[in-house]
């Protein structure tokens, strides 16, 4: 390891994200984005943006933006806080509410938590999930100084049911409990609704998924005004600026366009309701899915080769080499005929 780098650096264990591959086109089913493209009304507003003032910094408090997410979840504007991706927004809340604590999150979860736990010096319990890969949630009564919930979970695609997060909000008053949505929008009901009733709940989401917006980096938390400011003391210690106008303009085209919005996520649930039966009549088990992916496995075929073989054959999809889901593939959800091709190549590699 360079000399040059600091101790900080040094103990550093950073993410891995999935490919983005340049070698040839695949199609591309391992990262979770949208198949479709974003409403052409966010492209028109990214246009006027960049013909506008790009001289001039952007608005740092998102006024604007804040104000059409507030009216499009029936929020004050003061309750939501805007962020670079909400990777950005994890970041801020493990620095603004953990560290120096011990929080609880899934063994089988979103890989980025541990690594901001370790970036921030946030010791943390990996809570295991039952062997149907569900959150009991009688293992987050005990004490703890914060709790990550991701729901849908991912990579499982499992939910777990909002009365169950109640529970867990509930008997935790004490410690900030964080129900990252990012997959919330692919059918299951979001905790948005509990915020006014419960001030250490933050909720995450983000545009990356639903909204087809993954490379103009914005997410969300939404929480009581006594969280928000904590976000913006840790925001406004690292930089001012972390959304530019362009991203700004695009983003609140995206949440007002519902019609499009609505039209693209019911695509996405009957494509995956119709992979799902295709892959059962192939002998895949598949966990129940509530997001955008759906995570599958074979009795008699190993992940690591379907992996490897999808790839040679054009088909990305993601394998994760770790303990308990070494034997399963996670499949994003792509268009129809997207699905259709990945079926017959994975029925070609069964019978060969
Ligand atoms: N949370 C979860 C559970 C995710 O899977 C992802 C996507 N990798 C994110 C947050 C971050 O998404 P983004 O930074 O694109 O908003």
């Amino acid at each position: 390891m360079s000399k040059f780098f600091s101790d900080l650096a040094k103990g550093l264990k950073p993410y891995v994200p999935g490919e983005q591959p340049k070698d040839k086109k695949y199609i591309k089913l391992n990262t979770n984005e949208n198949p479709y493209p974003p409403s052409p009304r966010v492209i028109k507003a990214i246009r006027d943006a960049a013909n506008s003032d790009l001289r001039l910094y952007p608005d740092p408090e998102c006024d604007d933006l804040r104000q059409t997410v507030a009216e499009c979840y029936g929020l004050d504007k003061k309750q939501v806080f805007v962020g670079n991706g909400s990777d950005e927004v994890l970041a801020f809340c493990f620095g603004a509410f953990f560290a120096g604590k011990k929080i609880l999150f899934p063994d089988i979860t979103y890989s980025f938590y541990p690594v901001y736990a370790n970036l921030y010096g946030v010791a943390y319990e990996a809570v295991p999930l039952n062997e149907n890969f569900e959150i009991i949630k009688e293992d987050y009564y005990k004490k703890n100084g914060g709790i990550v919930i991701p729901n849908p979970n991912a990579p499982t695609s499992r939910y777990l049911d909002i009365e169950k997060i109640e529970d867990i909000i509930k008997s935790n008053k004490d410690s900030v409990v964080i129900v990252d949505e990012a997959y919330i929008d692919f059918g299951g009901e979001s905790c948005i609704s509990l915020i006014n009733k419960y001030p250490n709940l933050l909720v995450i989401h983000t545009l990356s998924k639903s909204r087809s917006l993954a490379g103009l980096r914005i997410g969300f938390a939404f929480g009581s005004e006594e969280l928000m400011d904590g976000l913006n003391r840790v925001k406004n210690s690292f930089n001012s600026y972390t959304i530019d106008r362009i991203a700004l303009a695009g983003a609140s085209e995206a949440l007002k366009d519902s019609t499009y919005f609505e039209e693209t996520r019911k695509r996405i649930i009957e494509t995956r309701d119709k992979t799902m039966e295709a892959l059962k009549a192939l002998n895949f088990e598949i966990i129940d899915s509530k997001a955008n992916f759906i995570f599958i496995s074979h009795k008699a075929f190993e992940a690591q080769i379907l992996f490897q073989k999808l790839r040679e054959r054009g088909i990305l999809v993601r394998y994760f080499n770790k303990p308990r889901i070494n034997n399963f593939l996670r499949v994003t959800i792509g268009t129809d005929i997207e699905m259709e091709t990945f079926i017959k190549v994975l029925n070609n590699i069964l019978v060969e």
